[in-house]
């Protein structure tokens, strides 16, 4: 048995591996692991079928008409890097896209070489997975904390009360909330005598377990925030207790909710007024309360406006850096610490996207516009795209029309272990060496665990002399791209020589634990580094000459003109489509896993009893979706888990694309709720992509799928 980690999300759950000889016999959890104490998900399991799938790729191809022949890693590794020069040499830096999924936030390898790389790529067209998921937090992490990764997450194991705004923590396992056995951490809170409140369009797998449901009309949050906050401030609750003195432009926030009380926004959040007064006044009045929001929030049309207002709230009803309420993590590796120290804090609208003029992240433009750039014409336009670990054909808005983006490429460059949706574009692909071959230290996301938690793990199965490893494969592409011809061997044999690991060593050394990775080493299981500590955030301003600010000016502004001024919930009749998240699925990139995707069909349209009735949709029906960006057909689920005029589709289906290599997944192929979201509706501050509330008429397809 060996140990290690899940390297599959950002809960970390330590696990025990069953080797047989370089196959993986069986995956269990890690009872003496700290944080996960022996807790795993069903997606654990399935990491050995992922690492056993005769599907995963694992030897570089490159495409030969049609189809594609394997390459040896010299000529993959040269034609990746040859069109990738070509294409800059004749249209320019900005030519050359790039992005990256999910997977990367938990590579180590990655971390560490990846953004490099794209840094010395030097293009504005960079694209992540963030700018569909959690960018519109780290914004305003940016806007009110001073740095883009300082995101406080609930201290979920001393708070009395938690408020959940579209998240669904027990199906996420947290998420910016790194907590391994949510439904266990959720239930000690009850045993407690504390309370969790979800707040969903949805009675989400969350919402059942807690002690109140207030369902909510899609994408109106920001509203029931504003009112929540009138409350607060109409009734003289505020208090900001050891944060007094350290934030700033408390009048701007209470001039811009004056308008908006519990009764004025009650017709558009679908929310009786005393409910709303009544949960005001149980934040403001519970001494260890924490408001905590996640994607549902995020990817919405006011998904800033909506992440602000929850930290806005945490913040004047004195529940942010203190005991219980939302904390900042002391994390082994204090990422915020040392990029702040070379002077990278975040940045933002430093440049507009070209077409669409939508304001850059973090060096990122939105997703939502990668497919305009690729096919407007004119100087920039994209013609070469490199992907990491990334599908955006299906993860991405409109991915119908990405998918037909993609197709019209020069050069197409893949550093992924499927032929996926997105990746069968590709001119070359180079598949990385399976997780379970690289050691395992989450960088990015320890930094938003509930505890204070460190722990390395060591690869437990050798990689294959012929495999290579994320981190590599781009030392070796980068010496082939930014290297003189004769001093690319030296240049390649010097970045391997800057391995993760030293990288690692190295932080951790610097670190507030002072820690080393041999110190981790001893300690295979993982170290508890302890609760999070209260006075964090009050540290780090006080540290950068900083206050907090509680009404950026550009939110206040664009709240003034998208809250209050903007009438926009007539719905004309139609449904308001929201996502779902499984716990048998990671995304898009898990479904060749047949016990994953095994059972009963799980790509569904939940729909409320009447709007089913009226449409003469049973269970099992085929409904066919359709939006002004595309339609889609699926088997309907008849539930009141949904409200009246909401129907949801969960995300990362649709494999029924030719020319994938997905023999399972190709058998449950669901369909892509991105054939029917819009590239066009987005959060205006941040660009990211507003999947909740997308507008669709749903009616009886012709054909009936079957029976479920
Ligand atoms: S919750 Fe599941 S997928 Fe996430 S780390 Fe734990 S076992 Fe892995």
């Amino acid at each position: 048995m060996r140990i290690s980690t899940c390297p599959l999300c950002e809960a970390a759950c330590g696990i025990l591996v069953d080797l047989d000889g370089d196959r993986i016999r069986s995956i269990r959890g890690d009872p003496d692991d700290p944080f996960s104490r022996g807790y795993i998900c069903p997606k654990a399991a399935a990491i050995a079928d992922i690492h056993n799938d005769a599907d995963r790729i694992r030897t570089p191809l490159i495409r030969n008409g049609t189809g594609w022949r394997e390459a040896s890693w010299d000529e993959a590794l040269d034609r990746a890097a040859d069109g990738l020069a070509r294409v800059r040499r004749q249209h320019g830096r900005d030519a050359v896209a790039i992005y990256y999924g999910n997977p990367v936030a938990h590579s180590l390898g990655l971390i560490t070489h990846a953004l490099t790389f794209v840094r010395a790529l030097r293009t504005r067209n960079v694209y992540s997975a963030s700018s569909a998921d959690q960018l519109p937090q780290m914004l305003v992490a940016l806007r009110m904390f001073g740095h883009q990764a300082l995101i406080p997450v609930p201290d979920l194991d001393r708070t009395d009360l938690l408020l959940i705004f579209g998240a669904n923590p027990i199906v996420s396992h947290g998420s910016l909330m790194t907590a391994p056995d949510m439904r266990r951490r959720l239930r000690a809170i009850r045993e407690r005598g504390g309370r969790v409140v979800v707040i969903d369009p949805r009675r989400t797998e969350t919402a059942a377990a807690a002690d109140q449901h207030i369902p909510i009309r899609p994408g109106t949050d920001a509203w029931l925030l504003a009112a929540m906050l009138h409350v607060i401030f109409a009734e003289r609750w505020v208090n900001v207790r050891r944060l007094e003195g350290r934030i700033k432009n408390f009048d701007a926030l209470a001039s811009f909710v004056r308008d908006l009380s519990p009764e004025r926004v009650a017709d558009r959040t679908g929310i009786n007024p005393e409910i709303t007064r009544r949960l005001a006044g149980d934040v403001a009045r519970t001494g260890r309360a924490a408001c905590y929001s996640r994607v549902g929030l995020c990817t919405q049309r006011h998904g800033t406006l909506a992440s602000w207002l929850v930290q806005a709230l945490n913040l004047v009803t004195g529940h942010v850096d203190d005991v219980g309420g939302m904390m900042f993590t002391t994390p082994a590796v204090d990422v915020v610490s040392i990029l702040s120290r070379i002077g990278l804090t975040g940045a933002y609208d430093r440049w507009r996207s070209r077409v669409r003029n939508l304001p850059e992240f973090g060096g990122e433009l939105p997703v939502a516009t990668l497919a305009d750039e690729i096919e407007t014409p004119g100087r920039g336009r994209i013609r070469a795209l490199m992907t990491i670990a990334g599908n955006p054909v299906l993860s991405a808005p409109n991915g119908r029309r990405l998918d037909r983006a993609c197709a019209s490429l020069e050069h197409v460059v893949a550093v992924d272990p499927y032929l996926n949706e997105t990746t069968r574009h590709a001119h070359v692909l180079l598949p990385p060496a399976p997780p379970l071959s690289r050691g395992h230290y989450d960088l990015a996301l320890n930094a938003f665990a509930v505890r204070n938690i460190a722990k390395y793990s060591e690869p437990v199965v050798d990689r294959h002399p012929s495999e290579r490893h994320d981190w590599e494969i781009l030392a070796d592409l980068g010496a082939r791209l930014f290297a003189p011809q004769l001093l690319r061997a030296p240049v390649a044999g010097a970045l391997r020589v800057l391995h993760p690991e030293r990288i690692l060593d190295f932080m951790l050394r610097i670190g507030p634990h002072r820690l080393s990775l041999a110190q981790l080493r001893r300690t295979p299981h993982g170290r508890d580094l302890g609760p999070l500590e209260p006075g964090r955030i009050a540290q780090i301003i006080a540290g950068a000459g900083r206050t907090i600010d509680l009404a950026p000016v550009d939110f206040v502004r664009e709240a003034r003109e998208r809250l209050i001024a903007c009438d926009d919930s007539d719905t004309n009749g139609q449904l308001q489509l929201i996502g779902r998240r499984q716990l048998r699925s990671n995304n898009s990139w898990m479904h060749n896993s047949h016990r994953l995707v095994k059972g009963k069909p799980r790509c569904t349209l939940l729909i409320h009893p009447d709007d089913a009735m009226t449409r003469g949709l049973a269970n099992g029906d085929a409904a066919h979706v359709e939006s002004k960006a595309g339609a889609l057909t699926v088997p309907v689920e008849v539930t009141d888990a949904v409200l009246p005029g909401v129907v949801s589709l969960p995300h990362g289906w649709g494999h029924d694309r030719e020319g994938t290599r997905l023999t399972v997944a190709r058998q449950s192929p669901g369909a892509s709720v991105n054939d029917v979201t819009s590239e066009f509706e987005v959060d205006t501050l941040s660009g990211t992509a507003a999947f909740n509330g997308v507008a669709v008429h749903v009616s009886r397809a012709s054909a009936l799928l079957k029976s479920m």
